[in-house]
């Protein structure tokens, strides 16, 4: 018998578990496959929080309304911003070194749809770097770990009972943290994701048929810059910090068509019109795309911030550098999700969500560099609230 049983090991996973345990609760952690295998250790770009001199989570708050289409819940998104700050001390203190500037300050990027300069950056292999320490004090903790265990049945006896994978776990309360469903949707459509196949959102259903409520789950997200030729990086999701620092799209004609920086369906939209105006490019294999202007990129930016993009692009036979590559929006992320408060905790007592499994911080259109947020401080609070309600 645990206290706290917390499904799944991505970033908003590992961060419940350890706060949790931190709490005091004896905790139980459950994993479809590995404990590395998940989508946050795919992250690239980075992760927000108003740390600028001219920032303020007020300002963060706003942006994310405006980016949500004022569809975003605003107590869930001004204690996002609020928290942010905190949140990435609290990644510092377990070994996450955000790249900084010469001058020793943090190398910060404006995103998609951002006011500010927010975005903090492990080189371009941010989620790797926040997962990999999350692991690792969950590694060191005592915090039970269940990795190739899917959860199949989720049942309420006065605690809560669940068969993951052969084993039968009882705990007080539940955290689920299983991500979202865009593998299995792009599987279903015959698209292309970014997701890991871990993606399939079948938690959501069992927590559905529990009786939880749900939000904006129609609402899935194109990247705007899925990798469309060449064809081994087809489906790669080309950090959004590209255009942060300097590329733009392209039509077939060289002209400009969109406002490289705006909100993501924004930009996606206007690249799939572009398309359809006839004023695209074919990749080789008849797949549509547009052009990603990536020469733009001073050098200097690119080895600091875009390393590991410039290294699977050049393997691949094309210098980002040298030449243009072609690019087209792949489905990337679950907006919406399971009905959470500021506690995580859901519309089922003793169940809390968190991470892209929750709806609501990002409406129905999220920023870049949200969700990584998201996961710390939702994980954090979720984990706490979680170890309380079992007492
Ligand atoms: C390629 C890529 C790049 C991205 N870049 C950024 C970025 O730069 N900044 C940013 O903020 N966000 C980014 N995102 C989004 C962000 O990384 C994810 O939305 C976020 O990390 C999701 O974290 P999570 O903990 O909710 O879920 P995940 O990290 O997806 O973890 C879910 C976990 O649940 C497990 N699981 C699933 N089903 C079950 C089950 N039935 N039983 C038990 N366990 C289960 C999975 O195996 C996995 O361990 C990116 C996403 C991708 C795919």
């Amino acid at each position: 018998m645990f206290d706290v049983l917390v499904i799944g090991s991505g970033a908003s996973g590992l961060a419940a578990a350890l706060a949790a345990e931190r709490a005091g609760a004896r905790v139980a952690l459950a994993t479809k496959g590995s404990i590395q295998a998940c989508n946050s250790a795919k992250a690239q770009g980075g992760i927000q929080a108003a740390v600028g001199p001219d920032d303020s989570p007020e300002q963060h708050a706003q942006d994310i309304w405006t980016s949500s289409h004022e569809t975003a819940n605003m107590e869930l998104v001004e204690t996002l911003t609020s928290s942010a700050p905190s949140a990435i001390h609290w990644l510092e203190e377990l070994g996450v070194a955000f790249t900084r500037d010469a001058d020793g300050a943090y190398r910060l990027a404006r995103c998609g749809g951002a006011t500010r300069k927010r975005l903090l950056q492990v080189g371009d292999r941010t989620g790797h770097a926040i997962t990999k320490a999350l692991r690792d004090a969950v590694e060191a903790s005592t915090v039970a770990r269940f990795p190739n265990a899917p959860l199949h049945e989720l049942v309420s006896d006065g605690g809560w009972r669940a068969r993951v994978g052969a084993h039968d776990v009882e705990a007080a309360t539940v955290v689920l943290a299983a991500g979202g469903r865009c593998f299995r949707e792009a599987e279903e459509r015959g698209e292309l994701s970014t997701n890991h196949p871990g993606a399939t959102g079948e938690v959501t259903r069992l927590a559905l048929d529990a009786g939880a409520e749900a939000r904006d789950l129609d609402a899935l997200q194109y990247h705007p810059n899925g990798g469309a030729w060449p064809a081994n990086m087809q489906g790669y999701s080309i950090p959004e910090t590209t255009r942060a620092y300097g590329a733009v799209l392209l039509n077939a004609d060289g002209e400009e068509f969109t406002d490289s920086l705006g909100a993501r369906d924004v930009v996606s939209q206007a690249i799939v019109d572009e398309v359809a105006k006839g004023k695209g490019v074919e990749t080789p294999d008849g797949r549509p795309a547009v052009y990603l202007d990536t020469t733009r990129i001073p050098v200097a930016d690119a080895e600091v911030s875009l390393p590991y993009m410039l290294r699977r692009y050049r393997a691949a036979g094309v210098d980002p550098l040298a030449e243009p590559i072609l690019t087209y929006p792949v489905l990337h992320y679950q907006n919406g999700g399971l009905v959470i408060d500021t506690d995580a905790q859901t519309t089922l007592e003793g169940v809390f969500a968190c991470g892209e499994i929750a709806g609501g911080t990002h409406g129905r259109n999220r920023m870049m560099g949200n969700s990584l947020l998201e996961c710390v401080v939702f994980g954090r609070r979720a984990g706490r609230a979680a170890a309380t309600a079992a007492r």
